[in-house]
């Protein structure tokens, strides 16, 4: 179940694990891309948790479109416009509702699923963060409970360290092609986190 509480506590506990992966990140992001991954997640998650620390909100469709807004504010990169997406369509999903149960949860993250395929443009296996995002909405809306939450952190790492082995075709890791082949999405990586803290929070 996630509740105003949890949710907040997610997004505090996410913009931690970012603020410690932020070199780990970087470091993959500069094999590939432009070795920004990390400072521009810890950076829009840092915002979004400092925007929500202390307020109250009325729903957690309000709390998602705080969360969104502070994403599209202070991220630059692919990564904000992505991550503020899901976020709207969190908000949409979870519109008037002041806790969710774990069908609402699957049902917010395969309509998050939707909306990053939709911003992205991109399909899965072609080594973007879709590829961790895809496997985990569907083994939660397989079985939407704490076991099925287990099984999509599972299948969200499995998925992250299986992007090692993918030539990119989308984001700026596309330029290298071939070349990509060898290391990790950094989204993807951020992107298992996200599911490991979301699990944290609403298996608790
Ligand atoms: P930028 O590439 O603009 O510097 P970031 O480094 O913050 O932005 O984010 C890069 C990540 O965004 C990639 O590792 C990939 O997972 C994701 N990404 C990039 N382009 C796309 C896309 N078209 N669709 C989905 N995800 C994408
Ligand atoms: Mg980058
Ligand atoms: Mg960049």
């Amino acid at each position: 179940m996630l509740t105003l509480e949890t949710l907040q506590a997610f997004i505090q506990a996410y913009a931690a694990r970012l603020a410690e992966l932020c070199t780990v990140l970087d470091d993959l992001d500069n094999r590939i891309g432009d070795g920004d991954h990390g400072t521009n997640m810890a950076r829009g998650f840092r915002t979004a948790a400092d925007r929500i620390t202390g307020e109250t909100f009325a729903d957690l469709g309000a709390l998602c479109q705080a969360v969104a807004m502070a994403l599209l504010a202070s991220v630059g990169g692919a990564s904000g416009p992505l991550y503020a997406t899901a976020f709207m369509r969190f908000a949409q999903s979870w519109k008037d509702c002041t806790n969710v149960d774990f069908g609402q949860v699957a049902t917010g993250v395969a309509n998050a699923c939707e909306g990053l395929r939709a911003r992205g443009k991109a399909e899965v296996g072609e080594k973007t963060l879709l590829d961790v995002w895809t496997p985990a909405s569907e083994a939660l809306a397989a079985q939407p409970d704490e076991y099925g939450m287990r099984a999509a952190v599972a299948r969200a790492t499995k998925a992250a360290l299986a992007s090692r082995d993918i030539p990119a075709t989308k984001g700026r890791a596309a330029y290298l092609g071939e070349r990509s082949v060898g290391t990790c999405d950094p989204g993807s990586i951020s992107s298992a986190v996200f599911f490991e803290e979301l699990a944290d929070a609403t298996v608790g």
